[in-house]
């Protein structure tokens, strides 16, 4: 038996619908710009890019239904709704064809982001880790088992804070659907079980407050609520 110098961390893990067994996860990984009105509204143009990834750690995981505090260094938390697909089987260099073959299932996340440390670092040419892979920046909803339904390739994806709708779109309008982005991130990275795989946002990103109650939802995929504390 292995001896450590103190206790190992917890594995991190997220629960499954209908299921006692938890997915155990891995690593986090996220697509920046994957819906064409988001990345207008963040200023770039997204018609001739290829994607592009960023990370969070795996315990910046937060379930469904937690209140998480306002993060520290930040006046500028903003939400944004994403779907997420969580891998089952890996591989690097996975085709298009074969990706939907590795995924265990799909949840909903909000990929938290402190948008003016991140916009800092782009300024400054710095990495987005301060901004976006901070502690309790991955909230995500209990997955939904693809054998169970399916591979979603359409459906509203949308977030509201304190009842307003803020974001509001469609899985349909992601420029790299999910097949591609397996097939991407594989082929720089060989792609594990337990990987977790946030796939971009729709426009209408905005902050957040202290006490507010975001929730959010893909039709058909899962809803998830998360409270910032007051
Ligand atoms: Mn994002």
């Amino acid at each position: 038996m292995t001896d450590y110098v103190f206790a190992p961390p917890t594995q991190p893990c997220v629960k499954v619908d209908g299921e006692t067994r938890l997915f155990p996860v891995r690593r986090i990984f996220c697509v920046g710009r994957n819906y064409a009105d988001h990345a207008r509204e963040m200023g770039a143009d997204p018609t001739r890019e290829l994607p592009f990834f960023f990370c969070k750690p795996a315990d910046a995981l937060v379930a469904d239904g937690s209140t998480i505090p306002y993060p520290p260094q930040t006046q500028d938390l903003q939400h944004e709704i994403e779907l997420v697909v969580a891998i089952a089987k890996g591989g690097s260099n996975i085709a298009r064809e074969d990706a939907l073959s590795h995924v265990f299932g799909y949840g909903v996340g909000i990929d938290l982001t402190r948008r003016d440390l991140q916009q800092e670092a782009k300024d400054k040419k710095r990495p987005w880790d301060w901004g976006k892979g901070f502690d309790n920046s991955a909230p995500i909803s209990a997955l939904r088992k693809a054998s169970e339904i399916g591979h979603p390739a359409a459906g509203r994806i949308h977030l509201s804070v304190n009842g307003a709708v803020k974001q509001d779109g469609d899985l349909s309008q992601l420029i790299w659907p999910v097949a591609d982005v397996i097939a991407f991130i594989s082929q720089s990275m060989r792609l594990e079980a337990g990987d977790l795989i946030y796939t971009g946002t729709p426009a209408g990103v905005a902050a957040v407050q202290s006490g507010d109650v975001l929730k959010g939802e893909v039709a058909g995929v899962a809803s998830l609520t998360v409270n910032i504390a007051k």
